[in-house]
């Protein structure tokens, strides 16, 4: 495997930078201060192939593999996490189970507008009561004729409120049966389909975080992604996928905080000297870079599993495991480097520190990781 950075990778990484620097660095405090998710910002980014990044062109997608996802996350992600967070649930959850689902009736009518961002996308799996343990739900979608009947509530889902079109798994058999949930597209604007309350959180501000509420809501069969009970099947198979992008928001974010922690710590002196000359900050440093470097290689070796077709489950859980674990250390480290002024606003490790802490807990809580690849090496 060639561990370079191809030539797209570096259009993508240099197109981001220029892009962010106008578009996202200038505003992000603002959005994060008043928890604001910028919607008009994703169909910027749709214009720049970032929002269908893995879509064949055929379908209005750039055609890239995931070396080039994975960059465009990490990229997005060193700017403001939050638009790497929301930008990575619209391709890898939302768009994503579409296009691995769908039909090609249903492909055709909505991967061209999810690619393009002309519709942003949400993907509805979690409930108040059920998490990691999402099996269980309790949305019920109950046949009527032609029709089903949505009635229940999900909840944490990115852009629950602002989505202009969502999947959502739903019980359509029996609790337990792993067979017994289904997969529906459903746009915004049907009835009895609302967003919810935003949640207020520590970090991932202008990333939107809300409930989706369905009372009575019904949708025609041809909605159904798939089979009917394959509902909990797929999404295991998506958020294979999906792990690879928060792993992927992990390492921008730990990218960002070694960066910054790497220029502050020759820029800043005490005892007249530079504070990266003090062996207690450079070994410091040292530990960062190396963690950093080993999610990469796990991410990349997912990345590779995945261009290439092949099973991902434990390799992805791996990379996402350790990349959200090491995120959290390294901003962690990060606001130790800068002392009191990390501690502050005016610097942007204090954000990587907050944000850094949804990496372990969003697409599988680190526990669960560890569940899957218990699971998958002691097969
Ligand atoms: C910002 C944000 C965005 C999100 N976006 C989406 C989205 O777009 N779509 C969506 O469907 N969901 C989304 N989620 C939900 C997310 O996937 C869940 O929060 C996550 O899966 C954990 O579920 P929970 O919060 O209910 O925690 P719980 O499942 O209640 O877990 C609580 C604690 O118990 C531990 N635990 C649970 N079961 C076990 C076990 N068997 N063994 C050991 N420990 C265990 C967990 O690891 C955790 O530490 C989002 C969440 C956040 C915070």
């Amino acid at each position: 495997m060639n561990f370079s950075e191809n030539e797209n990778q570096k259009m993508i990484a240099q197109m981001i930078r220029d892009f962010g620097t106008k578009e996202i660095t200038p505003l992000r405090k603002e959005w994060d201060d008043q928890s604001h998710f910028p919607k008009p910002l994703f169909k910027k980014l749709g214009e720049l192939g970032l929002m269908g990044v893995l879509i064949p062109t055929e379908y209005g997608g750039s055609g890239f593999g995931y070396f080039e996802y994975v960059t465009a996350i990490v990229e997005l992600s060193k700017l403001d996490p939050s638009i790497g967070l929301s930008m990575a649930a619209h391709n890898s959850l939302c768009t994503n189970h579409i296009f691995m689902f769908g039909n090609e009736e249903q492909k055709r009518k909505y991967i061209p507008k999810l690619a393009s961002c002309e519709w942003l996308g949400a993907w509805g799996l979690t409930e108040p009561n059920t998490g990691s343990d999402a099996g269980n739900m309790k949305t019920v979608a109950i046949k009527d004729g032609d029709h089903y009947i949505l009635n229940g509530a999900k909840n944490f889902i990115t852009h629950g409120a602002s989505g202009d079109v969502a999947v959502v798994i739903a019980r359509t058999g029996e609790v337990g049966d792993s067979h017994g949930m289904t997969a529906f597209v459903i746009e915004r604007g049907t009835p009895g389909f609302e967003g919810g309350r935003k949640e207020d959180k520590l970090g991932m501000r202008a990333s939107e975080t809300a409930e989706m509420i369905f009372t009575d809501c019904r949708v025609h069969e041809s909605q159904v992604l798939g089979e009917v009970g394959d509902g909990f099947i797929q999404s295991m198979k998506v958020l294979d996928g999906g792990r690879i992008s928060i792993a992927a928001l992990s390492l921008g974010i730990a990218e960002g905080a070694l960066e910054a922690s790497i220029a502050y710590s020759k820029e800043r002196h005490q005892f007249n000297k530079p504070i990266s000359s003090f062996q207690g900050i450079s070994f410091k440093l040292a530990d960062m870079a190396t963690q950093v470097e080993a999610s990469k290689l796990l991410i990349y070796k997912a990345c590779d599993l995945k261009n290439r077709g092949e099973k991902v489950t434990l390799a992805g859980a791996q990379a996402k495991l350790y990349a959200s674990e090491v995120c959290v250390s390294v901003s962690n480290e990060a606001v130790q480097i800068f002392g009191g002024y990390g501690f502050t606003k005016d610097y942007p490790v204090e954000k990587f520190y907050r944000d850094s802490k949804l990496c372990t807990i969003g697409e599988g809580t680190s526990e669960i990781q560890k569940l899957v690849i218990s699971r998958e090496i002691l097969r």
